[in-house]
């Protein structure tokens, strides 16, 4: 199975742009497939960060200064870029959060408020736990009920136990686009507009999609999305909230401090306009302009192409996985992104994992934050390859080999 001619040219011009590539771990060449986890970061990103620091650094929003004019033109031209590419209708709409976690977390306290007791809160089981923990916090607080649409044996999402649990109480929705640990693509469009007939908001755990699928929230309708940026080839400690701005206005303030209000003095506060409302505080402001640069990279990927790699990716590596003696996948479905995850026989996934690192390839072994998939399988944990973009085929052969020699290694 070889590359076209031009793909290979493209992958090989994407793959020069990450110099963590060119490392060497066990004296071996790095092969990464932790995607799923982190991806790694090209040069325009890096070398945003870099000249950030050196020639632009000062804080945003209040100074009359050059360097303060600068960062906050910079800061939030880094907002203006990410609205329009994940088409929002007003970059008012995207609000800088720490990441996912922190996102589901403004959302599940901030929203929460407007619920009463006995209200419903659905979430399906195959979240991960920062689209869990939140929301079992909120249901507590507020005597709430929290639902969890099944899954079926494939992974996939049950889609009648979804219509069974969903109700006029049913306040917001709050599912997965992708999973992180099953690669299992969810019918998302069809949830939403479900939720929307009975009057319920839904929240798109996007930390698996924006590197993966073009995200066009007009189109999509979602009242919330949220995803890290230090996923899609940005930096940690960076990630986005898109709200619609009707719900944002009605929302209370999620924390209170700097730049978030209008006016203060003791007897009464008043707040900031979105989006700077729900940024409390000095916010990471070379963490935005970095994923600017980062969503600027992405950009100028041909998407198609893109796509059409990591699917080849998901082909070629399910194709000779496949051929591997007692193998299990979790996660069967025609609607797939390149995650695979998968046990071998009644080996621990950790000692495969540690085989695998000794000879350079970088996987993960684990529950994936998804504790309640592992507890549905009755397994301990998968090991998971992720591909990206600047992953080859020739590093899933290599992965192949170092495999069954791990293997062969463990099974005596
Ligand atoms: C990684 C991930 C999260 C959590 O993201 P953080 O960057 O750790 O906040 C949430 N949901 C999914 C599906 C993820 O893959």
């Amino acid at each position: 199975m070889g590359e076209s001619y031009e793909n290979r040219n493209l992958i090989e011009n994407i793959r020069s742009q990450f110099p963590i590539l060119s490392k060497k771990i066990h004296g071996q060449d790095l092969i990464y497939f932790d995607n799923a986890a982190t991806s790694q970061k090209p040069f325009g990103v890096i070398d945003r960060i870099k000249t950030y620091y050196r020639n632009e650094n000062s804080n945003i929003h209040r100074g009359v200064h050059s360097l303060s004019q600068k960062a906050t033109e910079d800061y939030e031209q880094a907002r203006n870029k990410i609205a329009s590419f994940l088409n929002a209708s007003n970059p008012s709409e995207i609000i800088f959060t720490k990441g996912t976690t922190d996102g589901i977390n403004l959302v599940a306290s901030s929203f929460g408020e407007l619920l009463n007791e006995g209200d419903e809160i659905m979430i399906s089981a195959m979240e991960h736990h920062s689209n869990i923990v939140p929301w079992q916090l909120l249901a507590k607080r507020k005597k709430l009920n929290l639902n969890v649409i099944s899954i079926h044996e494939s992974g996939e999402i049950d889609m009648e136990s979804f219509a069974k649990l969903l109700n006029d109480k049913t306040k917001i929705v709050a599912v997965t686009h992708i999973s992180n640990t099953l690669g299992i693509i969810n019918p998302i469009d069809e949830i939403i507009e479900k939720s929307h007939e009975v009057g319920a908001k839904v929240l798109i755990d996007g930390a698996q999609s924006i590197q993966h699928e073009k995200i066009d929230l007009k189109n999509l309708d979602c009242d919330f999305f949220v995803f890290s940026g230090h996923k899609v080839f940005g930096p940690t400690g960076i990630g986005i909230l898109y709200g619609k701005g009707e719900i944002l206005n009605k929302m209370p303030p999620y924390q209170g401090g700097g730049d978030m209000i209008e006016k203060v003095s003791f007897k009464e506060t008043t707040f900031n306009k979105l989006p700077f409302k729900f940024e409390a505080g000095t916010p990471n402001i070379v963490g935005g302009i970095g994923l600017g640069a980062a969503i600027e990279f992405l950009d100028s990927i041909d998407h198609e192409s893109f796509i059409e790699h990591e699917k080849s990716l998901l082909n070629y590596a399910q194709e000779q996985l496949t051929k591997i003696p007692n193998i299990r996948f979790y996660g069967q479905s025609q609607q797939k992104t390149s995650v695979i995850s998968f046990n071998v026989g009644n080996i621990h996934p950790f000692d495969i994992g540690t085989l695998l690192d000794k000879q350079g390839i970088a996987v993960r072994t684990g529950h994936h934050c998804t504790q309640p998939i592992m507890d549905f399988y009755k397994i301990p944990g998968t090991i998971r390859v992720s591909f990206s973009i600047y992953n080859t085929k020739k590093e899933i052969d290599l992965f192949i080999r170092a495999l069954k020699k791990a293997i062969s290694i463990l099974e005596i």
